[in-house]
């Protein structure tokens, strides 16, 4: 593949209360969300984005993610596991070169371990605290899911900004993002056919974060979430983005979706 394409998946759903997406509203009404997860073609090595909700959990949720099954609850099957569907998309699996994490919640983490020549991108920010999470966080780290010596990592420090560059050719550009988690990153992709797409992932959870209408339900610092939005709303407006939103049901059934692409 030598275009830089950018192909839309999903690893099934989460069910979830309405309040767990929308602080403080929707009482104890029912949602149920998407779990994207996306892979950037490149002619340097494919790029994969997060990867979804774990494939162990189609089988066995409550075995794999433990009590926080019972709050979310994924719905998926084992073909919709993010290395069935990449294969089924006629892209190999050896041909990944880098899985780049937005944050390291138990459905984000479903490509961990999971490409044999993958570097895996992550915020040290987010990555340290995934180690040590404060009690309010806990069950949204899986820590199996990422804790293992025999993974190739490329931590981002702090220091070296907010942007970073992942071929050095503008095609896909990490984006610091903090609110959400402490090490949140978003990604921006600049297509071979001149389009930009932002991933905000769940810097904003929904459009209506995007808009500033609602806050997130999972916040580490709500301060942080909201100033990430207004950087990513910088971005998008100078790149003239689409922006695609990290958990948003009507939106996601809109978007193109795989083997389709952008
Ligand atoms: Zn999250």
């Amino acid at each position: 593949m030598t275009d830089v394409r950018l192909y839309m998946f999903d690893t099934g759903i989460l069910k979830c209360k309405y309040h767990d997406i929308y602080l403080n509203q929707g009482g104890d009404s029912d949602l149920d969300i998407p779990v994207p997860f996306f892979v950037i073609t490149h002619p340097k090595g494919n790029v994969v984005i997060d990867g979804g909700t774990p494939v162990e959990c189609a089988t066995d949720a409550m075995g794999h993610w433990g009590k926080v099954a019972e709050f979310f609850t994924p719905v998926m099957t084992a073909d919709q596991g993010c290395v069935a569907q990449i294969e089924a998309a006629g892209i190999a699996p050896e041909s990944v070169r880098y899985v780049v994490l937005s944050h390291l919640h138990l459905d984000h983490v479903g490509a961990v371990g999971r490409f044999p020549n993958a570097t895996h991108v992550v915020q040290r920010t987010e990555y340290e605290y995934a180690f040590a999470p404060d009690w309010f966080a806990v069950l949204a780290y899986v820590r199996k899911d990422f804790d293992n010596p025999a993974l190739t990592w490329l931590l981002l420090e702090d220091s070296w900004g907010d942007f970073y560059d992942l071929y050095g050719d503008g095609s896909i550009i990490l984006i610091r993002s903090p609110g959400h988690t402490c090490g949140h990153q978003s990604i921006l992709v600049r297509t071979s056919a001149g389009q930009h797409v932002l991933l905000a992932v769940d810097a904003a959870d929904t459009m209506d974060h995007w808009e500033e209408r609602a806050l997130p339900g999972a916040l580490h610092s709500a301060i942080d979430a909201v100033r990430s939005v207004r950087k990513l709303r910088a971005v998008a407006a100078k790149t003239d983005a689409l922006v695609v939103a990290g958990h948003d049901g009507p939106q996601w059934a809109a978007l193109r979706k795989a083997p389709e692409f952008y």
